[in-house]
């Protein structure tokens, strides 16, 4: 049945979660664990290996982090939330990152009060999640641009572009996939998260991208019907 199979669909993904856990968590441990013998033994010059003990820490302390957010998918706290200034704060939070990175954050909107029934600091990952890629997506500096408008009498649309390296069709097809990653430093888990969020909030996400850059369309119901 549609049941069943929607079941035997989460138990691959959490199998294919646990085993990518595994394997991530363990790598980090090993080098730990090695650099621990190496301080044993000459004790006198352990600064750079406590350094590398706190950098794989830090990936662990992240990797689990993110995946928090699956482990307790059922306890949303839902509040009424301006889209606006959380869009906003999200902003504001990573405005500094991205001027370090010669990448402009640029507001394409003037709305007032998008309200919308959410679980704020969960809402906020996803934009921190898909602000983040688009501002590793520009090593040499570029746009961002964030429009939000109606998207019907009970919807409303985010549209988040870049204009960064983008993506070919075999990696755009591959997103959401736990542990899918391109980058050196990535986690590979920042979209599965975003798109479960989303659709935990009875939203879609989805995601266009070409040699001049990439576009993510994020739908969320609002908490009251707005003019279209
Ligand atoms: P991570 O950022 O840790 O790699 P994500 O799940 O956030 O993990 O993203 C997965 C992959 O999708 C990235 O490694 C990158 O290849 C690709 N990607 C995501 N967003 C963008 C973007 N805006 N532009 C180009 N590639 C992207
Ligand atoms: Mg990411």
């Amino acid at each position: 049945t549609q049941e069943l199979l929607l079941n035997s669909e989460k138990l691959s993904v959490a199998g294919q979660l646990a085993a990518g856990i595994a394997h991530e968590v363990r790598n980090p441990l090993t080098a730990i664990k090695g650099f621990l013998q190496l301080m044993e033994a000459q004790a006198e010059s352990d600064k750079p290996y406590f350094e590398i003990i706190q950098s794989e820490m830090d990936r662990i302390e992240l990797i689990l982090s993110e995946l928090l957010v699956l482990a307790k998918p059922q306890e949303l706290k839902i509040e009424t939330v301006d889209l606006v200034s959380l869009i906003d704060s999200v902003k504001t939070l990573l405005d500094t990152q991205a001027n370090m990175n010669g990448v402009h954050i640029e507001r394409l909107y003037n709305a007032k009060n998008f309200t919308i029934k959410c679980d704020k600091n969960q809402l906020k990952q996803v934009f921190i999640n898909i602000l983040k890629n688009a501002i590793e997506a520009m090593p040499k500096g570029g746009i961002v641009t964030i429009e939000l408008k109606k998207h019907s009498f009970n919807k409303v649309k985010l549209l988040i572009k870049d204009t960064g390296n983008g993506m070919p069709v075999h990696i755009l097809r591959r997103l959401g996939e736990p542990f899918f990653t391109t980058k050196e430093e990535g986690t590979g888990l920042g979209i599965m998260i975003s798109k479960q969020i989303v659709e935990n909030h009875d939203g879609t996400i989805h995601f266009w991208s070409d040699q001049k850059g990439t576009m993510i369309e994020v739908i969320l119901p609002t908490a009251q019907y707005v003019e279209v």
